[in-house]
């Protein structure tokens, strides 16, 4: 069994992420390269299996080609937003109006014209994310925790706090549901993407590393139904 415990190099924004994509290079290339920033990442390879994800899962974006076999992305589009608000980046073959316009009618919350360079699609994702949860600034303050999500880093009455990759990624999905309850489900299906296998004991290991780092009271367990903080 892999222990999923992946010390990452880099810091890491982790949230889940799909990309729908009909060409295999760029495909793989774009899992690596968001898989190296530590998303999550799933992967389709046509319309009907990206539809089946999308719908099936809560992921934080979707990045989406325009072209793709079975459904193109439009249908795609257009029969996901019948049930979710999942921010996605379409991918378009050319920098048409029409396209633009098509996309943004159709629910598509952000373009990118191919080909493009990697840290703009970065860069647009962490927009795409920050957007949709309403996070407008790249700050969340929680009591005397400070987070920056866009230098991840963070600290607790002003003094610098070390976290591991995944404990930034757990705080920062916590942070963006500050008042709600997440459960247990969620938090598995964010930190770990589809490939991985996880030990059913590694939630409570992060837990209560955060807690230790940030103050017992910070996570709070609900009993039954997952954690919450203040
Ligand atoms: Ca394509």
């Amino acid at each position: 069994m892999t222990i999923p415990y992946r010390e990452s190099r880099n810091p890491t924004q982790n949230m889940r992420l799909l990309i729908v994509e009909d060409e295999p290079d760029l495909l793989a290339g774009l899992a690596r390269a968001l898989r190296k920033q530590g998303y999550a990442v799933d992967t389709a390879a046509d319309g009907e299996d990206g539809l089946y994800k999308a719908a099936s899962t809560d992921y934080d974006a979707i990045v989406l080609d325009v072209m793709l076999p079975i459904l193109d992305g439009w249908q795609l589009l257009a029969r996901l937003r019948q049930s979710k608000t999942t921010p996605v980046l379409m991918l378009t073959a050319r920098d048409s109006s029409a396209d633009r316009v098509r996309g943004l009618d159709t629910g598509a919350d952000d373009y990118l014209v191919k080909p493009f360079d990697v840290p703009e699609l970065l860069a647009r994702l962490r927009a795409l994310i920050r957007r949709s949860v309403h996070q407008a600034r790249p700050t969340i303050d929680i009591g005397d925790v400070h987070i920056d999500t866009a230098a991840r880093t963070v600290t607790r009455a002003g003094e610098p706090v070390t976290l591991t990759a995944r404990e930034y990624v757990m705080l920062e999905y916590f942070a963006m549901h500050r008042g709600e309850v997440v459960t247990r489900t969620a938090l598995y299906e964010h930190l770990f993407d589809e490939n991985e296998a996880t030990l059913s004991n590694i939630l409570d290991v992060h837990v209560f590393n955060l807690r230790k780092k940030l103050g017992q009271e910070f996570i709070l367990t609900r009993r039954g139904h997952g954690y919450s903080i203040a």
